[in-house]
């Protein structure tokens, strides 16, 4: 089956008594067994397992070319079983330019227990300059938030595997209609299905999929089930429902962020974009050989400084400015004020998840705000 295809069947199923063709929310936290015990749908209880997370785990797991999913009640607890699994004394290697949120969850809920260092995985050199004997997991992002670094996923897994190390790629940004990192080698895929696989920026969830069902998946089994870190039935239901459109979401998302960067790249109140679809972003080349397209994430620095980049996002209209990313609607933010004061992202960036939509009206709505800095 095609991506297409899997996105709107594999995680649905008719229902065998009403015949209903839109699988329903089960909501029931406990499962019949029959007279002999044994329980028939192999369901037992819904921390364990439930029809509709069953159907979410499916789909994504079909769609990222995995063995197995498993799904959790946010993106950050999907990275966290997978933290959590390598044991205590771990050494994992991670981006310099991640997620802040889970780069804070590594250093703080993980501190005493995992040893880190944060590199720049464009540089393979300094990936491998920074691999010990305990080094256990590299753990990717690309393209990464906010710079939108693009690592090449060969030649990281290639270093991995040549030192037996596990290799992790989170995947938000792109979904797997444009980059399938398990095909390209990784162990792991990671999502926080928030964003684009949900898509309408109404249901919290992550996933985690994986390439093999090996003991260090079992691991990641339990860790979801006894720790219980677990989306609800109507999560996964919704999770469920918004990745029907995945595939047609995402093509327009790039129609408009390939447009929308071009625009940024010519206007005089930018100084950088940054967007691997720009043939002038050091990925460009690396991104062409790994995404079939780019994605619908960008950000650009605005000239001038804070105080410019905030009257900018001030005065805009159709763009809503809120954290998050990956709904039909086009959110901007001020990235640094997000990530604190210890953030390593520039004063004057402004991050874009590019929604859907009409692109004539998002670009109107930016030369309009642009004038606000005159
Ligand atoms: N990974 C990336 C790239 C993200 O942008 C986010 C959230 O913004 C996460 C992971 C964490 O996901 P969640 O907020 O669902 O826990």
């Amino acid at each position: 089956m095609k991506i297409e295809t899997i996105a709107i069947h594999a995680g649905n199923k008719i229902d065998e008594h009403s015949k209903a063709v839109i699988q329903s929310i089960a909501l029931s936290t406990t499962f019949q067994r029959a007279d002999d015990g044994s329980y028939p749908q192999g369901y037992v209880y819904s921390r364990m397992d439930n029809p509709n997370r069953r159907s979410l785990e499916n789909v994504i797991a079909k769609l990222e070319g995995g063995q197995d999913a498993c799904a959790f009640s946010s993106g950050n607890a999907a990275a966290g079983a997978l933290f959590q699994s390598l044991g205590p004394g771990a050494h994992i290697i991670a981006p310099d330019d991640m997620y802040h949120g889970l780069r804070n969850q590594i250093l703080q809920v993980f501190d005493g227990i995992l040893e880190v260092d944060f590199v720049d995985m464009t540089d393979l050199q300094a990936v491998r300059e920074v691999i010990r004997p305990i080094t256990r997991l590299i753990w990717i992002e690309t393209p990464s938030n906010p710079l939108l670094k693009i690592c090449d996923l060969r030649a990281l897994v290639k270093l991995a595997q040549d030192n037996n190390i596990k290799v992790a790629c989170d995947n938000t940004f792109s979904t797997p209609i444009f980059q399938q990192p398990l095909s390209l080698g990784c162990d792991f895929v990671m999502h926080s299905t928030t964003k684009y696989l949900s898509g309408h920026s109404d249901v919290l969830g992550g996933v985690l999929v994986t390439s093999i069902k090996d003991s260090a998946w079992e691991k990641i089994r339990a860790i979801q089930v006894l720790g219980g870190a677990v989306p609800s039935p109507f999560d996964c239901y919704m999770t469920v429902r918004g990745i029907k459109t995945l595939p047609y979401r995402m093509r327009g998302h790039y129609q408009n962020a390939i447009l929308l960067a071009d625009f940024l790249d010519k206007s005089p109140y930018v100084d950088k974009v940054f967007y691997p679809g720009l043939e002038a972003h050091p990925g460009h080349e690396i991104a062409k050989q790994q995404m079939s397209s780019f994605g619908g994430m960008l950000s650009f620095l605005v000239k001038g400084g804070a105080n410019e980049a905030i009257k900018v996002l001030k005065n805009l209209n159709i763009f809503t400015q809120a954290t998050s990313l990956g709904g039909v609607e086009s959110l901007v933010e001020h990235r640094a004020s997000v990530e604190g004061p210890a953030t390593q992202t520039p004063q004057n960036l402004i991050r874009v998840s590019v929604g859907i939509e009409n692109i004539t009206d998002l670009i109107e709505d930016l030369e309009n705000a642009f004038k606000s800095i005159d």
